[in-house]
Parts: structure tokens; C-alpha cells; sequence
């Protein structure tokens, strides 16, 4: 168990309207700046979405950045994916949104998955972007045939070579993303990173650019089921500008739109 779990109560459905506003203020700025970016990079408007990254936040916290527009959003822990789903799940059903559907509002898991935990995730999420080994894929694909699921996967790679830092090898990530491709189950949608910890702007966006070399690499090999192997989820509140620039068309935000986490 995580330590904040026991000190904050994730499922709470209510939120004072003062914080609703702040959450809902930080959205728009947010979404201002990815378009703005956008123009900037020469990019159409709209290239890019927008992930709520929502680790730590409550069900209420997270619906308040739902009704600012928010349709996309990513958890690190699956004990946090099942500790809220049932109240977001409800709360979206009342807005007449879907969630985990493509046209509601979508549901990914950012963090790294337990082999044992992936069978408590599979209902709940569409698209697993932390996938970085082809064990962990096969057993996804084997969960994911089982339930009767298609799920969406990206394939997560260490493009900074940090040691802390989950991924594989941007060496290895070719032919792996070629090999679970061809999982049954799985949809292979594209690339994840996350940008290097340094204040240097070329070495944070040089690894940004290698993903996107190596999405385009994949996309060209012709392999079965790398087809639709586009997005690039890359670029997070620090470091988003430089990887909408790169040709990032998913980004991970948490701090920008609901603060500084208490915890972790
Ligand atoms: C927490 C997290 C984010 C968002 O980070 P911020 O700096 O709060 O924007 C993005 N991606 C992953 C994988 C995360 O764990």
C-alpha cells in the first residue's frame, strides 16, 4: 500500500466550489498554452491532446477537471485506478459520459503494472501506456483474450538512459514494438516516454525527437499491427513545450492543472 492512500480518501465524490474553479482556471491555461504551442511548432490546432495526470487526486478533484473539458485522463497506481473508477465511472454516466470510450471521456494507466494486478486494471482502462517488456505484453494479451478485450498499449522507452526510470531500452525498442504488435488483444498506438530530469533544453528534447524517429521507424516497417502505431505521449508540466515542438500528441499533466502533490 502507498502511504498517501491511508491519508486521503481518493473515492470522495465532493469538491468546495473554491477548488473546482481553481482546477477549472488551470485547465483553460493549460489548453491556452498547448495551443499556443501548436501555432508556434506549425502544428494544426488540436494535434495534441491533453492528459490529466490525476495520481493522488480524488474523484471529485478529478470530475471538476472533467466538466473544465478534460477528456482524457491517466493513473500511475491500479490500487488508484480501482479506489476510484466506481465514482467516476457513475459521475461521467450522470454528464452523459463514457468512461474508458473512445468518445467519453478515456481512461490510461501511466504507471508501471504488477503481472497480479493487471486482470484488476483490464475493465477499467483502454490503453496501457507503460508497457516496456514483452513479458508484461504477453500477459497482458493473454488477460485482455480472456476477457474478451481489446486493450490499447503503448510501448514505454527509456529514451533518457536515467537509471531510475522505467522503460526499455531505446536500442531494443523496435523490434519489441514490432513482436507485440502481433499480441492478440492488443492494439499497438504508439510511444511513451518521459523527457530526461535536466534543466538542458537540447538533451530534453534530442530524446523527445529520437521517439519520434523511432514511431516513425515502426509506422514504416510495414510488420502486422503497426499500423496504427502514432501517438507520441510525451511532455509533461515542466517540459511540455519541448515535446509539443518535437511532435508530441499526447501530454501528461498533473502539477499544471490541479497544483503541487502533497504526496510523492
Ligand atoms: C505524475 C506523472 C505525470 C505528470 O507530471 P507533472 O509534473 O505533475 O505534470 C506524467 N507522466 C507520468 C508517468 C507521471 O507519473
Amino acid at each position: 500500500m502507498v502511504s498517501y492512500m491511508g491519508h486521503i480518501d481518493l473515492s470522495a465524490r465532493q469538491v468546495d466550489s473554491g477548488r473546482a474553479t481553481q482546477i477549472r482556471d488551470n485547465v483553460a491555461a493549460v489548453v491556452e498554452e498547448i495551443r499556443d504551442t501548436e501555432a508556434k511548432a506549425g502544428r494544426s490546432c488540436g494535434d495534441v491532446r491533453l492528459l490529466a495526470a490525476t495520481k493522488t487526486r480524488t474523484v471529485g478533484e478529478i470530475m471538476a477537471a472533467i466538466d473544465a473539458g478534460i477528456r482524457l485522463i491517466g493513473e500511475n497506481r491500479p490500487q488508484e485506478v480501482t479506489a476510484k473508477a466506481e465514482g467516476l465511472q457513475a459521475l461521467c454516466a450522470e454528464r452523459g459520459l463514457n468512461l474508458k470510450a473512445d468518445d467519453g471521456v478515456g481512461f490510461h494507466l501511466i504507471g508501471q503494472l504488477q503481472a497480479n494486478k493487471i486482470s484488476k486494471v483490464l475493465p477499467y482502462v483502454g490503453t496501457i501506456e507503460s508497457v516496456d517488456n514483452l513479458q508484461l505484453a504477453e500477459r497482458i494479451s493473454r488477460r485482455a483474450v480472456a476477457h474478451g478485450l481489446d486493450v490499447g498499449m503503448l510501448l514505454e522507452v527509456n529514451e533518457s538512459g536515467e537509471s531510475a526510470k522505467s522503460g526499455c531500452e531505446p536500442e531494443a525498442a523496435m523490434e519489441l514494438a514490432c513482436t507485440m504488435a502481433s499480441l492478440p488483444g492488443l492494439k499497438l498506438q504508439g510511444l511513451m516516454t518521459i523527457g530526461a530530469h535536466v534543466d538542458d533544453e537540447g538533451v530534453i528534447r534530442k530524446g523527445f525527437e529520437h521517439l519520434r524517429t523511432l514511431r516513425d521507424g515502426i509506422l514504416q516497417s510495414g510488420e502486422s499491427g503497426t499500423e496504427d502505431c502514432r501517438e507520441l505521449s510525451m511532455g509533461m508540466t515542466h517540459d511540455m513545450k519541448y515535446a509539443i515542438r518535437e511532435g508530441s500528441t499526447i501530454v501528461r499533466v498533473g502539477t499544471a492543472i490541479f497544483g503541487p502533490r502533497a504526496f510523492i
